[in-house]
């Protein structure tokens, strides 16, 4: 069997793979490239390339992609349905390193790391009087997150995780906003369920998303529901780009509604470096690493390796997310 590796996985993960199939593997990094990779590939792997209807007709012999992670908005469903091709992605193999990036970055806001360090690399020479002088001119004064209140956008995996530890940890008073979940479980993670998102803004601190992005959820935090947040709340989003729309966040943050943000994902990626949103003093950016720790790289890579093998091997896939290709093909 030939399986498609164009991206960086887990090295343990390429040795697996090398065990069990012919890795083709794409000349450059060219799309030319990767297009004459996939032509006679049974199974694909896919870390953060898109692979739509128009890329799985190059590879007329697929039979499965293998999505490094969870998020599905880079694959075409429907498009892998119609021709047959079984996705499977990696449900909760990075959920505690998102989880605890979430939880790093409400540290980071509430208590101005990265304005402190900047703080630290321009401190003139002097006495004490020189510290006292510089936690006042960077607005140094934090607060705790001990007690404060939480709002989870999504409460799956890596929202409960960090509803669990959040409120293990700080004693946080903690909501959910997230319609396929029942109050009662929430209840189960220590989480107060709301209905509606509008109902939710005005009782948080500190705003946190961990839903997918779908037709639904796209935008679905803008002008409107960030002017319902208290003023001087923090907003973090580890899950995807465009769920709260860049620009409404930027005057948030600009007439200083929203105190701080931090952003794993963007609506595009890389963003733009002049883009003024990232610029601004009070966001802080990373570069879409939420899942990217040893232990979440070896267990995704692993996992979907694994999976990607068994199923070409004939055996039942653990993780399909569109089960209907195997229905179709038993009937
Ligand atoms: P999950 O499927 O376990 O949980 C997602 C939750 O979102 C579900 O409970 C679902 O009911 C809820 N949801 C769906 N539509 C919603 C809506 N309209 N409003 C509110 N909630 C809604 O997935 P997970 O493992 O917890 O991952 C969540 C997201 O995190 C993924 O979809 C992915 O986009 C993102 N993610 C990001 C990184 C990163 O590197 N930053 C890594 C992994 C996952």
């Amino acid at each position: 069997m030939k399986v498609y590796l164009g991206e960086v996985i887990h090295p343990a993960a390429v040795e697996l793979l090398e065990k069990h199939a012919e890795v083709v593997r794409p000349k450059d990094y060219s799309r030319g490239a990767f297009l004459e990779a996939i032509k006679g590939v049974d199974g694909l792997l896919a870390r953060k390339i898109y692979i739509g209807g128009e890329e799985m007709d190059h590879a007329p012999l697929l039979k499965i992609i293998g999505r490094h992670g969870v998020g599905l908005d880079s694959v075409d469903l429907k498009a892998a349905t119609k021709r047959g091709i079984l996705v499977i992605n990696t449900p909760g193999a990075n959920k505690e390193s998102v989880a605890e990036l979430a939880i790093a970055f409400l540290l980071n806001l509430a208590r101005r790391i990265p304005q402190a360090q900047a703080a630290m690399c321009s401190m003139p020479k002097g006495d004490v009087g020189v510290l006292s002088a510089l936690l006042k001119q960077y607005n140094l004064t934090g607060f705790d997150l001990e007690g404060k209140s939480l709002g989870i956008i999504g409460t799956g995996r890596i929202g409960s995780a960090v509803a669990k530890k959040c409120i293990a940890a700080f004693d946080m008073k903690v909501w959910g906003y997230d319609p396929y979940v029942s109050a009662e479980t929430m209840n189960s993670f220590g989480v107060t369920k709301v209905d509606h998102l509008a109902d939710m803004m005005p009782k948080i601190d500190f705003l946190t998303v961990h839903c997918p992005l779908t037709e639904e959820t796209k935008g679905m935090v803008g002008k409107k529901e960030l002017s319902l947040l208290r003023k001087g709340a923090n907003v973090v989003n580890t899950a995807r780009g465009g769920i709260i729309e860049e620009k409404a966040l930027y005057e948030a943050l600009t007439i200083g509604h929203v105190a701080g943000a931090a952003l794993d994902v963007f609506e595009v990626e890389p963003p733009d470096p002049e883009d003024p949103l990232l610029k601004h003093p009070n966001l802080l950016a990373t570069p879409h690493f939420g899942g990217t720790t040893e232990e979440s790289l070896y267990r995704i890579g692993i996992a979907m390796v694994e999976e990607v093998i068994h199923f070409l091997q004939g055996k039942p896939p653990r993780y399909p997310v569109n089960p209907e290709v195997l229905r179709n093909k038993l009937s």
